[in-house]
C-alpha cells in the first residue's frame, strides 16, 4: 500500500492497552475503523475500537483473519513476537517496519545500532550469566553501572544498580539467568524525551523536547517546554532525524535522551506512541495519536506547533482518587483509561496542565 488510507478502511493495532485506546480514538476521528489484536480479556482499547479479536500472539489461526481484515499494521508495544509478525507481514504491512522493532526489542542491538549511526550513549557492554563477563563489562562502563536485561525490560524493571564491585553478584542473581546488559551509569543533568513522526513521503516532524522526571521507575512528569540550550533542542532533533531515516521509519518514535552538559546521550527508543508525548493532546496543535494514524495511513503530517507551556502528570495506582479533586480544577485535560482495578505501579491515566500560552510557539 503506497496509496494513502481511505475513510472507512481499517487499522490493525497489536496490543488493547491506553497506548492502543488512544490510537483507536485518534484513528476513529480521521474516520477510520480500528481492529484490536490483545490476548488478554477487557482490553482498554477493546471500548474504543470496531473489531477487539481476543487471543495470543501463538494462534496463527487468529492473527491471518486478523491481518486480512485490516488495510495496514500498527502496535503500541515493543515486544510483539517475530513469528506473530511473520504471519501478519505476509498480509499487510506492518509499520513501523520490523527493525524498528528489532533494534528496540533488545537491549544490546538498540545501543550497538546507536553507536553505529553515530550517537552517543552510555558507555555498554554485554553480560551473560558468566561472572566472567560482568567483570569485563566493568572495566568497559566503569562504576558505578546499571546491570539491565536485555529483552523484556519495562519502567524500570529487570534493572539492577552496582556502585561497587560488592553489588555485582547479587545484580547477576538479580537478572534471573536472562542476558543482559552493563551500562556505566550517566550522571546526567536532566532526562528529557523527543516525539517525532516520519511520514511515507520521508518528511520528518518534531514535537518540542519534554523534561521527565521518573518516581519508582515509573514517568511521573513531563513539563514542556525542558529547560535546555537552543544549542540542545537543535541536537535533540538532529538525533531523532538521524534514527528516524537510518530506520527508513514511518510512524511516531519517543526518543529517551540524558542531558548532560552540551553532550545528549540517547538512553532508549520507543517504536511507538510514548508517554511523555501524552502532554501533545493539550499542548499542541496535533497530538501524537494523530501524528502516528496520519504517517501509518499514509496522509500528510501535520507541523506539530506547540501553543502551550504544559506539564503531564500520570496518574498511578492510587492517584484515583484525587481524580474527583482533578476533574474541578480549571485548565487541566483529564485522560482516563477506563481501567477498572487499581494497583500500585499501574497506568490509570494522566492530566496535562497548561500553564500559559507558550512564548516561542515552536
Ligand atoms: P530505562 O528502563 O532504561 O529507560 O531506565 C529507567 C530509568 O533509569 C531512566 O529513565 C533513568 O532515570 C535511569 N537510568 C537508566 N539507565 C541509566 C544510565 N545508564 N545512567 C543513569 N540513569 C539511568
Amino acid at each position: 500500500m503506497t496509496e494513502p488510507l481511505r475513510p472507512g478502511q481499517t487499522i490493525g493495532i497489536l496490543g488493547g492497552g491506553q497506548l492502543g485506546r488512544m490510537l483507536s480514538m485518534a484513528a476513529a476521528r480521521l474516520g477510520f475503523r480500528v481492529h484490536v489484536y490483545e490476548p488478554s480479556r477487557n482490553p482498554p482499547a477493546g471500548e474504543t475500537s470496531a473489531s477487539l479479536t481476543t487471543a495470543p500472539y501463538e494462534d496463527a489461526d487468529a492473527l491471518l483473519a486478523f491481518a486480512r481484515s485490516v488495510d495496514v499494521v500498527t502496535y503500541e508495544f515493543e515486544n510483539v513476537p517475530a513469528s506473530a509478525l511473520d504471519i501478519i507481514e505476509a498480509e499487510v504491512p506492518i509499520r513501523p517496519n520490523r527493525q524498528a522493532l528489532a533494534v528496540s526489542q533488545d537491549r544490546l542491538t538498540e545501543k550497538t545500532f546507536l553507536t553505529d549511526i553515530g550517537l552517543e550513549t552510555a558507555p555498554f557492554a554485554p553480560v551473560t550469566t558468566d561472572e566472567a563477563t560482568l567483570a569485563q563489562a566493568m572495566a568497559v562502563t566503569g562504576m558505578p553501572a546499571i546491570l539491565k536485561t536485555r529483552r523484556l525490560g519495562y519502567d524500570g524493571k529487570g534493572q539492577a544498580r552496582i556502585k561497587d564491585r560488592r553489588d555485582a553478584t547479587a545484580a547477576l542473581d538479580a537478572m534471573d539467568g536472562a542476558d543482559a546488559i552493563l551500562e556505566g551509569f550517566v550522571p546526567f543533568d536532566r532526562e528529557i524525551s523527543v516525539i517525532a513522526a516520519r511520514g511515507l513521503d520521508d518528511q520528518i516532524a518534531c514535537f518540542e523536547p519534554g523534561e521527565n522526571v521518573h518516581k519508582d521507575g515509573i514517568l511521573h512528569t513531563t513539563t514542556v517546554p525542558a529547560s535546555i540550550t537552543e544549542d540542545l533542542r537543535e541536537k535533540a532533533f538532529g538525533v531523532a532525524g538521524t534514527i528516524l531515516a537510518a530506520l527508513d521509519y514511518v510512524g511516531v518514535i519517543g526518543v529517551e535522551l540524558f542531558a548532560k552538559g552540551d553532550h545528549l546521550l540517547v538512553n532508549e527508543i520507543a517504536p511507538r506512541v510514548h508517554n511523555s508525548g501524552h502532554w501533545t493532546e493539550a499542548g499542541a496543535v496535533i497530538d501524537q495519536f494523530e501524528q502516528h494514524i496520519r504517517a501509518i495511513a499514509g496522509l500528510p503530517l501535520v507541523d506539530p506547533v506547540r501553543h502551550s507551556d504544559v506539564v503531564m502528570t500520570n496518574i498511578i495506582g492510587h492517584d484515583m482518587d484525587r481524580v474527583p479533586e482533578i476533574a474541578r480544577e480549571m485548565g487541566v485535560k483529564l485522560h482516563l483509561y477506563g481501567k477498572t482495578a487499581t494497583k500500585p505501579g499501574r497506568k490509570m491515566g494522566h492530566v496535562t496542565r497548561i500553564i500559559r500560552p507558550a512564548a516561542d510557539r515552536h
